[in-house]
């Protein structure tokens, strides 16, 4: 009895023995079964993002302000930079650039921003400036209209339409005088912004975008504004004047006369006098003064 239940007891400990195994192994095959499942084909993958985060995915970096091209496809044909205009005496600072482009194509934002104003003058024309990320603005200038929706204090993101392509204001031809300035309003240049993104304020080439060189790039333009003749007729006129003069030096005895109108002899003045043998004459049969140099 005692053998036999020992016997019996020890198959029964086997068998619970063995029962015991077989349900380890069992287990052990439906756990490998699952811990093979998230191998298994597209379903349970698809599954997964609603309730789990995507470690795997890399985030996009911030982007403090991106710049576009306010009319995109077109080029800059007058840089940022000292330039002399055909009525000016010396160069100044083009303060932005010219993209060239047809009249009524759309101007686009530069930069997602907000309008802070939207009007016209003499010089600029038609224009919009809108205010963007660290302070920085943009200028849109010499359009043929603002668009009809944009008032102070509209925000836009960069690409919206600001207005059109026209050459309102001292302006030679239909173009975008463009410009990109600092929270100080110094003006900036905009090749160093557009087409770029920028993750943060740091990265903004303030300090170079203010740099330009010494050399005055003279400007050639297809025709002078209504508002400029007047000064390049007497810019002309000083020049006829100023030719005059160095040759009347040269031989001593050079006769020729020179139309000026009185403000242009005024700032002959001194030109004048450096040459006794030049006089103006206070008055002419056309009511102008009239200089001209005796022999
Ligand atoms: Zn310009």
């Amino acid at each position: 009895m005692t053998d036999l239940s020992l016997a019996q007891d020890g198959r029964a400990r086997h068998w619970l023995l063995d029962a015991a195994l077989g349900g380890i192994a069992a287990l052990g095959a439906i756990t490998l079964a699952h811990a093979a499942r998230p191998e298994a084909p597209a379903p349970v993958r698809t599954a997964i993002p609603v309730s789990a985060p995507i470690p795997a995915q890399p985030e996009q970096p911030p982007v403090l302000i991106a710049f576009r091209d306010p009319v995109p496809g077109r080029v800059v044909v007058s840089p940022f930079g000292l330039r002399q205009l055909p009525w000016e005496e010396g160069g100044r600072l083009h303060a932005g650039v010219d993209i060239q482009a047809d009249f009524g194509e759309a101007v686009r934002a530069a930069a997602d921003g907000v309008v802070v104003e939207a009007g016209q003058s003499s010089t600029y024309g038609r224009y919009v400036a809108l205010k963007h990320a660290e302070g920085l603005t943009s200028f849109y200038a010499h359009m043929g209209g603002v668009a009809d929706h944009i008032r102070p204090g509209l925000a836009l993101k960069a690409g919206d339409p600001v207005g059109k392509i026209g050459s309102s204001g001292t302006s030679t031809g239909p173009h975008l005088h463009f410009e990109i300035r600092d929270r100080r309003d110094r003006p900036l240049n905009p090749t160093l912004f557009l087409g770029r993104e920028f993750a943060e304020a740091d990265d903004l080439p303030l300090r170079k975008a203010q740099r330009f060189g010494r050399t005055v790039r003279v400007a050639h333009v297809s025709m002078i504004p209504k508002s400029k003749r007047a000064l390049m007729q007497a810019k002309l006129e000083r020049e006829e004047m100023a030719k005059a003069v160095r040759l009347a030096e040269k031989t001593g005895n050079a006769p020729a006369a020179v139309a000026l109108d009185a403000a242009s002899a005024a700032r002959n003045a001194v030109a004048v006098e450096r040459f006794e043998g030049l006089k103006v004459l206070p008055t002419s049969e056309d009511g102008r003064p009239r200089a001209q140099i005796s022999s």
